[in-house]
C-alpha cells in the first residue's frame, strides 16, 4: 500500500470527524467521523462554503473561530451543538437526534490551499458527556473538598444510567474504593492533611476515568466509580490499574509525604438491577474482602464473598439476623 493511501485509511477511520477549512471557510478536506453517533458522512461537504451547509449564524460563528486561530496563531476550542432543524442534510435512513453537542478544536495548518490559509477542526461528539455536566450543574450537589459528585448526586445519576432507555443500556460496571488505614494518617498527621489525601484521591481517580463514567464521593473517605461501557473483566483490569496508579503516586499533604493505597471491590451492574443499593452493597461487600486481603487489593464481587461476609457477620456476638 502506498504511504499516501496509507494515510488516508488511518485518517478516515478516526472516531471523530476531521475538517481542513479554507480561510474563507471552504470545506477543503474531510476525513473520519466513523463513530459519530449520527453516521453522518460529511465528504460531499467537499468544496462547499459553510454558508452552504450551516444556518447563516452558526458559519457566521464557525468562520470567527477559524479567522481567530488563524490570526492569533493558537489553537481555538469551541463548544456548539446542531439542532434538530439546524441537521438539515442528514440523509433519510438517519436516525435525527433532538441535538449534539459538539468540542471542535481548530488549529492553524502551515498549508495554503487556492492561495488561501488553511486551519484543521477536529470534531468531537460530547453530547452524553455535555448532558452529565448539565445534569452535574442542575443537581449542584458537588462534594465541597473533592469536587466530585457527592452520594446523592451519584446514586441519582446512577439511577438514571440503569433507567432502560438509557442510549448505553449495555455494559456497565461499579466500583468501591476505600482509602486504607485512613484513621492512622488522620491521627498520626492530621484531619487537615488527611483532608489533602482524600482531595488527592479523587484527582488521581478522575485522572484515570474517561467518556461518560464518573466518580462521587459516598463517604467519609470512600469513593465509588460508574465504569460506563465496562464488562466485569474490563473493570478488574481497570481497577488493578488505578490500584497501582494510586500507590505510585505520592500526595505531598503539609510536612509529608503520604503513599496512600486503597483498597477496591468491582461488581457488574446486571441487566435486572432495579435497585442501586444492590449494586454498591455487592461492590461493598468486595471491596470489603480486600481490606481482608490484607488491604491495597482489587476484588470481585462473587457469591462466595457474599458467603464469606455473611459467616464473619455470625461471628460477631453482639450482632444478630432478625429472621
Ligand atoms: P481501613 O483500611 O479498614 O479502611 O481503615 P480506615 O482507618 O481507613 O477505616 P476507618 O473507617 O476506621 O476510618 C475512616 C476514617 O476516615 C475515620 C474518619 O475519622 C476519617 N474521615 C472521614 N471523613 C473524613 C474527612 O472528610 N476528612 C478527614 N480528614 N478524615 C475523614
Ligand atoms: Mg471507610
Ligand atoms: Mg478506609
Amino acid at each position: 500500500m502506498e504511504l499516501s493511501e496509507r494515510y488516508f485509511t488511518v485518517l478516515d477511520s478516526l472516531p471523530d470527524h476531521v475538517f481542513v477549512f479554507s480561510e474563507s471557510g471552504i470545506y477543503v478536506d474531510v476525513y473520519g467521523g466513523a463513530e459519530n453517533a449520527t453516521g453522518f458522512d460529511c465528504k460531499p461537504f467537499i468544496g462547499q462554503s459553510l454558508f452552504d451547509v450551516a444556518p447563516p449564524e452558526m458559519a457566521h460563528d464557525f468562520l470567527s473561530y477559524i479567522t481567530a486561530a488563524l490570526e492569533t496563531n493558537q489553537t481555538q476550542t469551541v463548544t456548539y451543538k446542531f439542532d434538530k432543524q439546524d441537521m438539515i442534510d442528514l440523509p433519510a435512513d438517519v436516525p435525527v437526534p433532538q441535538e449534539i453537542w459538539f468540542e471542535g478544536i481548530i488549529k492553524p495548518l502551515p498549508l495554503v490551499e487556492n492561495g488561501e490559509r488553511t486551519v484543521v477542526w477536529m470534531a468531537k461528539n460530547i453530547t452524553e458527556r455535555h448532558y452529565l455536566e448539565q445534569r452535574l450543574k442542575e443537581l449542584s450537589e458537588i462534594d465541597e473538598l473533592t469536587g466530585v459528585f457527592n452520594r446523592r448526586s451519584f446514586t441519582s445519576t446512577l439511577s438514571h444510567t440503569l433507567l432502560p432507555d438509557h442510549p448505553h443500556q449495555q455494559n456497565h460496571s461499579l466500583l468501591m474504593v476505600d482509602i486504607d488505614r485512613f484513621k492512622l494518617i488522620n491521627d498520626s498527621i492530621g484531619h487537615v492533611a488527611g483532608d489533602a489525601i482524600i482531595k488527592h484521591i479523587a484527582f488521581v481517580i478522575q485522572q484515570q476515568l474517561s467518556g461518560t463514567s464518573y466518580i462521587g464521593r459516598i463517604g467519609g473517605e470512600e469513593f465509588a466509580i460508574l465504569l460506563s461501557g465496562m464488562t466485569l473483566s474490563e473493570a478488574t483490569k481497570f481497577a488493578e490499574q488505578l490500584r497501582v496508579k494510586v500507590k505510585d503516586t505520592p500526595c505531598i499533604a503539609g510536612d509529608y509525604i503520604v503513599k496512600p493505597t486503597i483498597s477496591i471491590g468491582v461488581t457488574s451492574i446486571n441487566k435486572d438491577d432495579t435497585d442501586i443499593k444492590d449494586i454498591l452493597h455487592r461492590a461493598d461487600t468486595a471491596m470489603y474482602y480486600s481490606k481482608s486481603k490484607g488491604r491495597d487489593n482489587v476484588s470481585q464481587y462473587s457469591e462466595d464473598i457474599e458467603r464469606d461476609n455473611a459467616r464473619s457477620i455470625d461471628s460477631i456476638n453482639f450482632i444478630s439476623k432478625l429472621i
